[in-house]
């Protein structure tokens, strides 16, 4: 009798406890599937090299073997669409704040140093936001134009700045944001002419010059690449209207990021903005 009523006890209780079993299982679920999801979306390291000038019909595993590589690894698009006109600080305005001349980014190519820097947010004040240290290391004096205090470190170097970014991404917090212009093709591409000879020879040069610093990137967990540009340009001319002047390429590789929705999009440069606040939240 006893041992009868200590059964219909446990049973009972094990009935009055199932469905509480069950929701405390949903809860475990529900919560494993959101730490998931996070964790899969957690960047802490982010590069974003921007090679000036880029045409992206100069890439493959000859001029770049080291981009090529991260296109077959990640995801990519050949189809990327510069600002109106296609020139370094329109477009570079628009990519880091989303905003193209026509709908209310900068017009104005030019840019010295003293003037008024932009004052919308950017790129920089999405990382910012989110506890990413900021770094942005470019070649053109005009780009500091871009420089606001979201912003935590900054240099100039007309000649080479990819040390610049390999020495801040070494010394970062553990959350890192690393925007590097790369100036090159600029130059070479109104002499030699896009897609020349001259023109494939600084390309490689660059690519081999930025593989210590995706190496870095890549020996990091939670990482997210992306290679752009902010022009092309045809024969030695660039900043026209002609088609090839406002192509470029959009590359991203990362070990957290699901890049697949991206690859063989058609891409504008304004669209970095809202791609980053999209995916490093
Ligand atoms: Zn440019």
């Amino acid at each position: 009798m006893v041992f009868k009523m200590n059964k219909n006890k446990i049973r009972s209780r094990f009935i009055m406890s199932k469905p509480f079993c069950r929701c405390l299982l949903y809860v475990f679920m529900i919560i494993f599937f959101m730490y998931g999801i996070s964790f899969a979306a957690s960047v802490k390291t982010v590069l974003v090299v921007s090679i000036d000038a880029l045409h992206p019909d100069a890439l493959s595993p000859e001029t770049s073997k080291n981009i090529y590589r991260l296109m077959q690894q990640g995801s990519y698009t050949l189809d990327g669409h510069s600002t109106h006109p296609p020139k370094t600080l329109v477009s570079h305005a628009a990519m880091f704040s989303g905003l193209s001349p026509e709908k209310g980014g900068r017009k104005n190519n030019s840019w010295h140093t003293g003037e008024l820097q932009i004052k919308g947010k950017t790129i920089f004040n999405t990382a910012k936001s989110l506890g990413f240290s900021t770094g942005f290391f470019y070649s053109k004096e005009k780009l500091g134009f871009l420089v606001n205090p979201a912003v935590d470190q900054y240099k100039l170097d007309k000649n080479f700045s990819v040390d610049n970014a390999v020495t801040f991404l070494k010394t970062a917090d553990k959350k890192a944001f690393c925007f590097l212009h790369v100036s090159g093709l600029d130059i070479t591409g109104p002499i030699e002419g896009w897609l020349f000879p001259g023109y494939m020879e600084e390309l490689f040069y660059i690519d081999d010059a930025i593989a210590p610093l995706i190496r870095l990137v890549e020996s990091k967990e939670n990482y997210l690449i992306i290679i752009t540009s902010d022009h092309a340009g045809h024969g030695t001319i660039h900043g026209s209207d002609h088609p090839d002047d406002e192509k470029l390429p959009f590359i991203m590789v990362s070990d957290s990021v699901d890049s697949s929705p991206y690859q063989g999009i058609t891409w504008h440069v304004a669209d970095l903005k809202p791609f980053l606040d999209k995916i490093l939240k």
